[in-house]
């Protein structure tokens, strides 16, 4: 059985997709954990969180 058969492993991978941080001021997607942007640096960053598609 490889990594990606395991259900468990699928879903933490999905659920890191899904959390990006997007700056405010020039709308670039950045990691989560990000401080600050990495296009612009402003450090006005909010969370994205999209909900899981049904
Ligand atoms: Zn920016």
């Amino acid at each position: 059985m490889s990594p990606i058969d395991d259900p468990e492993k699928r879903k933490i991978a999905r659920h890191h997709l899904l959390e990006k941080s997007v700056c405010r001021k020039c709308g670039a997607l950045n990691p989560i954990r990000a401080k600050k942007c990495r296009r612009c640096k402003s450090k006005d960053l909010r969370l994205k969180k999209r909900e899981l598609t049904k």
